[in-house]
């Protein structure tokens, strides 16, 4: 029996990047927090996995294959819950380009991905919300770049404000209607998207972060799902406009 706070039986959670990694780690913790789960990823094969995982562990989950670049599939999808309580805007690409090389079209494509993905389900999922008069909670997905500059990470650093930006902005307009929003700003975590960004030197990066944290290791997707848990759910009722920054302790900022 989950802690009450805790518990989302009967709400539904809309999750953005949940074929892979900390999207996936959120849509299976949510369900198994009790909620039903809608899944919503570019990748189709790995979506059905998650559904699958889901579904062995007792919980509920439908899937909308989609690019959250796409507002008319993004809409689409949100409007077809019977109900929202949770969004979680997780859905991403790392990107990484000395601020000399970078282009155009990889400034355009981290921006469309990372911050309009995110601002479409943040505009839908909170109209919903509001035309329901349900209230809710929105979790963005941001990143420890915000906290730092670092060498090739312009355009992704640059996209990761614009989601702090605009949590913080969102929470001070929706918050009277009793939706809540914050942002999630994950450390160096172990996913598909690392293992890509770092392909051949995983394990020297790896140990690298893990120096840097207090607590000697770096994160696994499952740390990121609980942080989300916990603004998904009534345990964090009285929090909004926030950064969580489950980072190992790697910044501490004030
Ligand atoms: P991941 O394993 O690559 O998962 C990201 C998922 O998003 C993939 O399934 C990907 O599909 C999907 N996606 C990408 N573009 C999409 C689009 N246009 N429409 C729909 N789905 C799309 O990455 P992750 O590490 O779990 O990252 C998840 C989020 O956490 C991202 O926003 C990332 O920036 C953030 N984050 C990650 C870390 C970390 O260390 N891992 C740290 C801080 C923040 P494809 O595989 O088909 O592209």
């Amino acid at each position: 029996m989950p802690v009450k706070a805790y518990d989302l039986t009967g709400r539904t959670a809309f999750v953005t990047g949940a074929a892979s990694g900390i999207g996936r780690a959120c849509a299976v913790l949510l369900a198994e927090a009790g909620a039903t789960v809608h899944g919503a990823d570019l990748d189709a094969r790995g979506l059905h996995e998650t559904a699958t995982l889901i579904k062995d562990r007792g919980g509920t989950a439908r899937t909308h294959h989609l690019d959250v670049t796409d507002r008319t599939e993004v809409r689409q999808a949100v409007e077809s819950c019977e109900r929202l309580d949770v969004m979680a805007a997780v859905a991403g690409i790392m990107h990484s380009s000395p601020v000399l090389e970078t282009r155009d079209e990889d400034l355009d494509r981290v921006l469309a991905v990372n911050f309009k993905g995110v601002l479409y389900a943040c505009q839908e999922a909170a109209r919903l919300m509001l035309a329901r008069d349900s209230g809710g909670s929105i979790v963005t997905m941001a990143s420890g770049a915000v906290d730092t500059g670092g060498p090739g990470l312009l355009c992704y650093g640059v996209a990761k404000a614009a989601v702090v930006q605009l949590t913080k902005t969102l929470a001070t307009e929706v918050g009277r209607y009793g939706i809540r929003v914050n942002a999630v700003a994950p450390g160096w975590i172990r996913t598909p998207m690392t293992d890509r960004h770092d392909a051949g030197a995983q394990a020297h990066t790896e140990a690298l972060m893990a120096r840097m944290s207090p607590l000697g290791r770096v994160g696994e997707p499952e740390d990121i799902a609980h942080a989300v848990l916990h603004l998904a759910s009534d345990a964090s009722a009285f929090t909004t406009g926030q950064i969580l920054r489950p980072n190992g302790g790697v910044a501490m900022p004030w």
